[in-house]
């Protein structure tokens, strides 16, 4: 039997702190972001790619499931490989797909937004980099052309022509940068969280999103656990 005191010692020791989990999403409240110049900048090269919007089905085995709603299906476009990659802190990571949350999973002073788009990378290694940014009703942006049709639940993809991806992104160029996890199964941490600056998309293609996602299709917010937020540009 160790001795109380030694268990005391484990207990707050940072290493026991730091197997703290660190899931996603979060809600971001100002007094964990950390302002710091010196944190490398997020090199963001993206091009031009066609897009094959899928519906991503969780529950195949389910007979009724095309039209089941499960809250970790989407809508997803893949782009085609090699048409844009960010570089963090000398490291590649290739833009794959994207896809949407309604309402919003990241969360700002308890704000939630209506809508979120997670852009998600992959380095060589395999190691994930997610760009959220959350969107609320407004002008039509290209978010408006990606979802301007829907792919049905167990139909085939919607071909999408060429976009320009930097339009995915917003104006805004600072992002707050913490580490995290996949929002949907097996909530894989170890996940780089580059929260962008808001975007808009009309009223139609919200309503039209919610409207198949009837009930959700977000993660509740996870605890922070001690976790920071470090302001990041884009370039
Ligand atoms: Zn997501």
């Amino acid at each position: 039997m160790l001795p109380l005191v030694a268990v005391a010692a484990i207990v707050v020791s940072p290493v026991a702190q730091s197997k703290l989990p660190a899931q996603s999403p979060v809600n971001v409240v100002p007094e964990a972001i950390q302002i710091d110049p010196t944190h490398p900048k997020l090199d963001v090269s993206y091009g031009h790619s066609e897009l094959e919007l899928k519906y991503i089905r969780k529950d195949a085995a389910n007979p009724n499931g095309c039209q089941v709603r499960d809250h970790e299906e989407t809508e997803e476009a893949e782009v085609k490989p090699g048409s844009g990659f960010v570089t963090a802190g000398g490291v590649r990571f290739d833009l794959i797909q994207f896809h949407f949350h309604t309402p919003a999973e990241h969360r700002f002073a308890g704000r939630q937004y209506p809508l979120e788009m997670h852009l998600v990378h992959r380095s060589a290694a395999g190691k994930l980099l997610v760009v959220g940014v959350p969107l609320r009703a407004g002008e039509h942006s290209t978010v408006d052309t990606v979802l301007a049709k829907l792919a049905p639940e167990c139909g085939a993809p919607v071909h999408i022509h060429s976009i320009n991806l930097n339009t995915l992104l917003p104006h805004n160029k600072h992002t707050l940068h913490y580490q995290g996890s996949l929002t949907t199964h097996p909530f894989d941490e170890g996940v780089q969280w580059y929260l962008a600056a808001e975007k808009t998309v009309s009223q139609a293609t919200l309503s039209r999103f919610q409207g198949l996602f009837s009930h959700g299709n977000s993660r509740a917010v996870q605890p922070l656990n001690g976790r920071h937020f470090t302001e990041v540009g884009l370039i």
